[in-house]
């Protein structure tokens, strides 16, 4: 099993590379932010809870994420491996992950770490908001709010890998076709291992 974390800011780019690279490498590909809008869009209590949050910008509660990569984990028995997008975003949600895989005999093989910088990603997620309907995308605010909670909370996720070895860091500028070749350079290179 080939087990991927795409990680990075808001606005890094992992939803276009992860489409890109579930493509080629035959992944299940698990974003728990498109899990969270699927939830509001039906209008699930969850989906209604989750809501308020991220129109605020703010990480939904560790029990909640987790317990749906649980759920998807569960109802995809048979994956070749899985793409993580979006999740870990807290250091509690990284060792949750890794009991889950655990339990199934796998584990996380690498992280692949996007970086853009600050200036770049705002100016894409609102360039982003002016097509996407996503509430969080067309308020500067509730970027700057995303890309706070990153720093205060998702960044250390990087550091919690890092520990086992298990981060690269890849240029998150420059041409989509560009920066997918640099992550499948570094996906192959984990294959050969
Ligand atoms: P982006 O990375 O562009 O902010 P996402 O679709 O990954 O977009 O996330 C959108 C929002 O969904 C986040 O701002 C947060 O409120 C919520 N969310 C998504 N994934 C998680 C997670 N793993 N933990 C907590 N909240 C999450």
């Amino acid at each position: 099993m080939l087990n991927l974390i795409l990680f990075g800011p808001p606005g890094s780019g992992k939803g276009t590379q992860s489409e890109k690279l579930i493509a080629k490498y035959g992944l299940k590909h698990l974003s728990t932010g498109d899990i969270l809008r699927s939830e509001i869009a039906q209008k699930t209590p969850l989906g209604l809870e989750a809501k308020n949050i991220m129109d605020k910008g703010q990480l939904v509660p560790d029990e909640v994420v987790i317990g749906m990569i649980s759920c998807a984990l569960e109802t995809n028995p048979g994956a070749k491996g899985f793409l993580f997008d979006g999740f870990p975003r807290t250091s509690a949600q990284a060792e949750a992950l890794d009991k889950l895989l655990e339990l199934k005999g796998v584990s996380i093989n690498r992280m692949l770490a996007m970086e853009v910088s600050e200036e770049e990603l705002v100016n894409r997620l609102l360039k982003r908001g002016e097509t996407s309907g996503r509430p969080d995308d067309n308020n500067e605010g509730v970027i700057r709010a995303r890309i706070a909670e990153y720093h205060n909370k998702t960044a250390a996720v990087a550091e919690y890998y890092q520990k086992f070895d298990k981060v690269v860091r890849v240029k998150g500028e420059g041409g989509v076709d560009e920066i997918f070749q640099s992550l499948c350079n570094e996906i192959d290179a984990v294959m050969q291992v």
